[in-house]
């Protein structure tokens, strides 16, 4: 079942990236409630990384399947005070949106791990309730993260808000691509865009991403959260 599910979603993946003309991005399996046994079949259908939103929950898992070598993805907001505990659990943090998480991850990640991958997430809506900075703010942040040593900057990350109308999260994620590339042109290393779920992942690989983030298609409907 969840190899089906898989299979169906990275074919049409890669459906959407050759349609468009694109590569096909990577794919984030997002294991948020899931069990670290659903995880591990998924793993054994051969999917590697994997996005969790909260570092107590994720810490559990991680732990759990430790032997599997699977790469984990912080995908939720991260407070200051679990820092120190995100730095070392997750290969790659996707929500940095605010200077001060930069020195604490970077003070943090141990010297015996490869740098921690690191995206900016940006408030691409302007919404008031929302994680994510500024799009103004990025160029600050990029320069901070790039030149701490133990923190690899990646790329940008963004959720549009839930427009039932396609065509404005469209319009989110082509701003996305436009300050993507801003990025990248200051940035050599930056090589990730990351942005579209479940519902609207075609338009994101559309407008340029190279990862999405995807639960529902891949796991089934989520319970309670
Ligand atoms: C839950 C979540 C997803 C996946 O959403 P689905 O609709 O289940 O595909 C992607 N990104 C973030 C940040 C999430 O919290």
């Amino acid at each position: 079942m969840l190899a089906q599910r898989l299979n169906a979603t990275l074919q049409s993946l890669e459906n959407a990236a050759i349609g468009e003309g694109r590569p096909v991005p990577r794919l984030l399996a997002v294991s948020k409630t899931r069990t670290a046994m659903e995880i591990a079949a998924l793993a054994v259908a051969g999917q590697h990384a994997f996005g969790e939103n909260y570092v107590q929950e994720a810490h559990a898992k991680i732990r759990e399947l430790a032997t599997q070598n699977l790469e984990w993805h912080l995908i939720g907001h991260l407070q200051s005070n679990k820092a120190e505990l995100a730095a070392n659990l997750f290969d790659w943090v996707q929500t940095v949106d605010r200077i001060k998480l930069v020195p604490a991850l970077a003070g943090f990640r141990s010297p015996d791990r490869a740098p921690l991958n690191v995206l900016i997430q940006v408030n691409i809506d302007d919404e008031a309730s929302k994680h994510g900075c500024d799009p103004r703010a990025i160029a600050g942040l990029a320069a901070a993260i790039a030149a701490e040593p133990r923190l690899a900057l990646r790329g940008l990350m963004a959720i549009p808000a839930p427009h039932p109308e396609l065509e404005m999260r469209r319009a989110a994620y082509r701003r996305m691509a436009g300050l993507f590339a801003d990025l990248t042109m200051r940035h050599q290393q930056v090589d990730t865009l990351s942005m579209g779920m479940s519902d609207d992942f075609p338009l994101a690989v559309a407008e340029g991403a190279t990862m999405v983030r995807i639960g529902t298609a891949l796991f089934g409907p989520r319970g309670r959260e």
